[in-house]
């Protein structure tokens, strides 16, 4: 037999290579953006077609390289930055792999424009499926131009694989802000297509962030700073009563590289503690300094893991970091007496300076058990409906067999005639009766049921009934908008102005009638007409909020995820007193769902608690 091993051809080596470091569009403008930073540059600039996929373009005024240098940089394992093994311990670059330009130029068609500041002329090389197509010498400016063209070009696997334009967007909107945020010294614009997505001056870490995240950050960032000999730790939290839930705001940066590290999160979160409301998160843009000698950023080639020695007193010292500043600017909860007045939400005096107990009046005739019932003269489809539903429920003994019993009759057909006849909407009193529903710590509906007691969560039984009539809506196209008398505006991150574009159709549909205005706000000219009551911008807020929520969690259609964000924001929360009348009504609706046991997210709306088993309880057998 002869042998049969032999080494894979450079290209197939480093296609495979390229795999690991170059996923996506958004990878190789963070390698592109990294190399530039390492050249030492003062301005770089992001040029991108279709997300990337057309053209990605990096061009910086940093070190350029000489003719020899250009065309080494595309040969694997080929760098500046690292001499022998020890240098991995003392890493200040950003990159030191020397894998990605190799990568790079193995997966697509690459332009490089490169000279050395003080050259006369410098040099043009392109390359395509790792193989050189031209060198010559050429006229540009100092420093160097990347120009990376039809990514995946050669790996149709790869690039089927590629995501929608949108989503490819926000990961490169990611990765640049990712690098920019660390480097406020620096220069840098970005252009998708033909709009300036960003445009960062340089300036100081504060104004970085009001330049990438909005105008209403400069007053919520709280400062925080700390020197100990083993960290530095420099940058902002913003206050908890922005704190977001979903995790979308948590920047670390380790020797200015962004790093993912849940443990050094938890540090954060916990100095925040009790400040927040549950299920929010810490929003932090915080840079760690520390010796390069006891990290070990080599664990993964996109380098956002990385290894501390000393994970332990680093977590100690962020958190007392994060909850000094928060204590100084009189966030935390302290007895202290010289805290600001509203805080402790004293009550005003009166005018005339007496102060009386307060009076309680009660109403002696109150019955909460009575209902007023108004009889109607003919009852609506819809009421028929939710009647019979209500009957079902009311004579069924479990779930399931309510569920049998509303699935058998679809299956059969029932005539309109027999429908009005079975469920004449008569005022019988015992109907009434089971009718009546009591609202527990305003938070749960408690109703009769002919085997025991039916418990009903306000809030998510009303999630459940508007998701479905919002799904609707959408489907049927029957969404009516309430123009607003005076349109608000509300200014966005380019992540979120990228998501809304994206879902204005969407948004549409359901109601909104929302218009773009300059390259970060929308304004909001119509509202969907059962949203009336609501603030237009926490409304659209608090949506967004919900649906990248969504993204990250479940795999639904833009529609399905935007019906459920949607009711989540509008529904009735626990905690609201409800009228007899809004209890029925919700209750009604609920049985007039498609799905009436569960939360759009799958949890329980109903319970019930049998007479068998109160019975027990009771020792009654
Ligand atoms: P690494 O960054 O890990 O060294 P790369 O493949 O990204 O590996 O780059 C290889 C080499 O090419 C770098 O070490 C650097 O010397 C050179 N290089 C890459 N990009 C630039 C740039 N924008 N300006 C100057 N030199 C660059
Ligand atoms: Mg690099």
């Amino acid at each position: 037999m002869p042998d049969i091993i032999q080494l894979l051809p450079d290209s197939v080596a480093n296609q495979i290579a390229a795999g690991e470091v170059v996923q996506r569009p958004a990878s190789a403008v963070k390698e592109l953006m990294e190399n530039a930073l390492d050249a030492g540059s003062t301005s770089i600039k992001l040029i991108v077609k279709d997300a990337g996929k057309t053209l990605i373009q990096v061009i910086d005024n940093g070190c350029g390289m000489s003719e020899t240098d250009a065309r080494m940089s595309f040969e694997r394992h080929a760098t500046s930055k690292i001499r022998k093994a020890d240098d991995l311990f003392m890493i200040r670059t950003m990159g030191f792999r020397g894998e990605a330009l190799a990568s790079i130029a193995a997966i697509a068609q690459v332009e490089m424009r490169t000279k050395r500041v003080g050259d006369d002329v410098g040099v043009n090389i392109d390359i395509e499926g790792s193989e050189i197509k031209k060198q010559e010498a050429c006229f540009c400016p100092e420093g160097t131009s990347f120009s990376i063209k039809n990514l995946f070009y050669n790996v149709p696997a790869r690039r089927n694989f590629l995501k929608s334009d949108s989503v490819e967007l926000r990961h490169i909107i990611e990765e640049f802000e990712r690098v920019a945020i660390p480097n406020p010294s620096i220069a840098f614009s970005f252009h998708h297509n033909t709009t300036e997505i960003f445009h960062l001056e340089r300036g100081t870490l504060k104004q970085r962030l009001v330049a990438i995240f909005g105008k209403s950050y400069d007053t919520r960032l709280i400062p925080v700073e700390e020197n100990t000999g083993i960290v530095k730790i420099k940058g902002f939290v913003i206050k908890p009563e922005f704190a977001k839930k979903t995790r979308g705001e948590q920047f670390f940066f380790l020797n200015k590289r962004f790093i993912k590290n849940s443990y050094l999160h938890h540090a954060v979160q916990s100095a925040f503690s009790e400040l927040l409301a549950k299920e929010s998160f810490a929003s932090y843009f915080l840079m760690l300094e520390v010796d390069p000698k006891t990290i070990d950023v080599n664990i993964h080639p996109t380098k956002t893991e990385v290894k501390f020695e000393d994970e332990k007193a680093i977590y100690a010292f962020l958190r007392s970091a994060v909850k000094k500043s928060l204590g100084q600017f009189n966030i935390t909860p302290s007895i202290d007496f010289d805290q600001e007045a509203y805080l402790f939400n004293i009550p005003i005096k009166p005018a005339d300076g007496i102060i009386r107990q307060p009076q309680i009046t009660v109403d002696p005739n109150f019955n909460p058990f009575k209902v007023e019932y108004t009889p109607k003269e003919k009852p609506t489809e819809r009421e028929i409906f939710n009647r019979n539903n209500w009957e079902k429920m009311y004579n069924a003994t479990t779930h399931l067999e309510f569920q049998q019993q509303v699935q058998k009759e679809d299956t059969q057909e029932i005539k309109p005639e027999q429908q009005t006849i079975n469920s004449t909407w008569d005022n019988d009193v015992n109907e009434s009766a089971s009718k009546l529903s009591y609202q527990l710590h305003n938070k749960y509906i408690l109703s009769n049921i002919k085997n025991g007691l039916m418990v009903i969560d306000q809030q998510g039984a009303h999630e459940r009934v508007l998701y479905e009539q919002l799904l609707e809506k959408i489907e049927n196209h029957k969404s009516s908008t309430q123009q607003e008398l005076f349109p608000k505006t509300i200014e966005l991150n380019a992540n979120d102005f990228e998501m809304v574009k994206e879902l204005q159709h969407e948004l549409e549909s359901i109601g909104f009638d929302i218009r773009e205005l300059g390259k970060s706000t929308f304004v909001i000219h119509g509202v969907p007409a059962d949203t009336v009551n609501f603030d237009s911008v926490q409304l659209l807020e608090g949506l967004l909020e919900n649906y990248k929520q969504n993204l990250q969690e479940l795999k639904t259609n833009k529609q399905e995820n935007l019906a459920r964000s949607m009711a989540r924001n509008m529904a009735v929360k626990s905690g609201k007193s409800l009228t007899q009348e809004e209890m029925n009504n919700l209750v009604d609706e609920l049985f007039a769902c498609e799905m009436p046991y569960h939360t759009p997210l799958g949890k329980p709306t109903i319970s019930i608690i049998s007479l068998d088993e109160l019975n027990e309880r009771f020792d009654k057998h």
